[in-house]
């Protein structure tokens, strides 16, 4: 039997880079899988996150909470996030490694249920000035809604020292070689 595959759990307070690190990563280990998370939230308007999620509504999502079918699952900003279970065993007998976009309290539960198979990994941003840029420059949330998960990204720093590691995304290349190293040394 080939060795186990990990869950790679990455959390970062809104805006600081995780679906970008992702993306990039993607990019670089075809190998890799994405774990595509259901959500209660809309499609952002340039649909860029059309591939990142199951958009689905509240009552198929309380439903799914009903039947067990999350691994995790949580509140964020009014909306419901959650991770299907099932395939998860799947993978990590096959030796797959699989990237999870998780917010700080499913990301810190999954950790726990997982133990050792899963590392996790906190993405910091810069400074706050830099995480405000990144929030309002990506032009896809309201005003209120970006004002909103920036306080709630300082709740969410708050969260840093339960991670496995912390790694700060400054610059893309760099953060994804250091986050590669320490998926590599896991
Ligand atoms: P998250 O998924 O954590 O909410 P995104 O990946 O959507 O964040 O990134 C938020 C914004 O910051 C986007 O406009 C993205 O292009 C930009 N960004 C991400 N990483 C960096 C980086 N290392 N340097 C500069 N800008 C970045
Ligand atoms: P966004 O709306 O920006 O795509 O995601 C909002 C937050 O929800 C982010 O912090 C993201 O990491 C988190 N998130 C996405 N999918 C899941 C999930 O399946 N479970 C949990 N707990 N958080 C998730």
């Amino acid at each position: 039997m080939g060795e186990r595959g990990r869950l790679i759990i990455i959390t970062a307070p809104s805006g600081t880079g995780k679906s970008t690190v992702i993306r990039r990563f993607m990019e670089t280990h075809p190998d890799m899988i994405h774990s595509i998370s259901c959500t209660t939230r809309k499609t952002r308007p340039d649909k860029r996150d059309a591939g990142d999620y199951t958009f689905i509504d509240k009552e198929t999502f309380q439903s799914w909470i009903d039947q067990g079918k999350f691994a995790e699952w949580a509140e964020y900003v009014g909306n419901f996030y959650g991770t299907p279970r099932e395939p998860l065993d799947k993978w990590l007998e096959e030796g797959t490694f699989v990237l999870l976009d998780l917010e700080v309290v499913g990301g810190t539960e999954l950790k726990d249920l997982y133990k050792e198979d899963a590392i996790s990994i906190f993405l910091l941003p810069p400074n706050e000035e830099e995480l405000k840029r990144r929030l309002s420059s990506r032009g896809t949330d309201s005003e209120e809604v970006q004002q909103e998960r920036l306080r709630t990204a300082l709740v969410e720093m708050t969260y840093k020292d339960k991670y496995d590691h912390r790694v700060v995304n400054d610059d893309l290349d760099r953060a994804c070689k250091e986050i590669e190293k320490i998926i590599m040394e896991g």
